[in-house]
């Protein structure tokens, strides 16, 4: 199986709708351990996305992945836009010129995101952020497809290990972000960040395995 760019086009759509959905949420969970404003943060950077998609064609699935990446990079503030820009980018430069992503491709491009996402962001595992999520995310997508999976099934275990991870930010102590400021009191509040990338991989399984058979 393989995705389209408008497939990967419908996916950016989704996550963008379902951070408006969840923006007041987000920002809710970011009031107990941060500053209030993540669900702010991504829902401005996801809705001049599909204002900046809206306006100009992409040639491919690479392109778009990257105009996304500039898009939040210039118009989001705090940790998650850099970051966000940065996961985003670096699955553009991965699919770069690619028509269609096969699974594979879409599993190193995330993978690139991801890397691209520790290495500015210099988090590691538990220590109560985004990565929580999204490295267990790509172990399970990866491990799926090596496996024999097909890519809905390797999507929605992606998915799912994404949701274990950010329940698994809930007793955490934060060492990466604002609410590592907080030391011992940020434990038992779930992470915004891995919150809102848990919504990132549940619509790439909504979206991209909606084909599959
Ligand atoms: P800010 O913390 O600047 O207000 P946001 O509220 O938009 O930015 O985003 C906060 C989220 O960013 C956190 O919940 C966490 O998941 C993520 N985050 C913060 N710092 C890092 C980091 N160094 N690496 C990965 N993720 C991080
Ligand atoms: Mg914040």
């Amino acid at each position: 199986m393989s995705f389209s760019h408008d497939q990967v086009y419908a996916w950016v759509r989704a996550f963008a709708a379902a951070i408006a959905e969840n923006k007041e949420y987000l920002t809710e969970l970011d009031s107990a351990i941060g500053d209030a404003d993540h669900g702010i943060n991504m829902n401005r950077g996801m809705q001049a996305v599909l204002a900046k998609l809206e306006g100009d064609g992409q040639p491919d699935a690479g392109a778009l992945l990257k105009t996304v990446g500039m898009t939040l990079v210039s118009t989001v503030g705090g940790a998650s836009g850099p970051l966000y820009g940065t996961l985003f980018l670096q699955m553009g430069s991965s699919a770069a010129g690619k028509p269609e992503l096969s699974d594979e491709d879409w599993a190193a491009a995330l993978a690139a995101g991801v890397a691209g996402v520790q290495r500015r962001g210099k988090a590691e595992l538990g220590d109560k952020t985004m990565i929580d999520a999204l490295v267990p995310a790509v172990q399970a997508l990866r491990s799926s497809l090596a496996d024999g999976s097909a890519a809905g099934e390797a999507l929605h275990r992606s998915a799912e290990a994404a949701r274990e991870g950010m329940i698994a930010t809930i007793p955490l102590v934060a060492r990466k972000g604002r609410a590592s400021y907080l030391g011992e009191r940020s434990a038992d509040h779930q992470d915004p960040g891995a919150t809102s990338s848990w919504l990132l991989l549940r619509t790439a399984a909504e979206t991209l395995a909606a084909k599959d058979g």
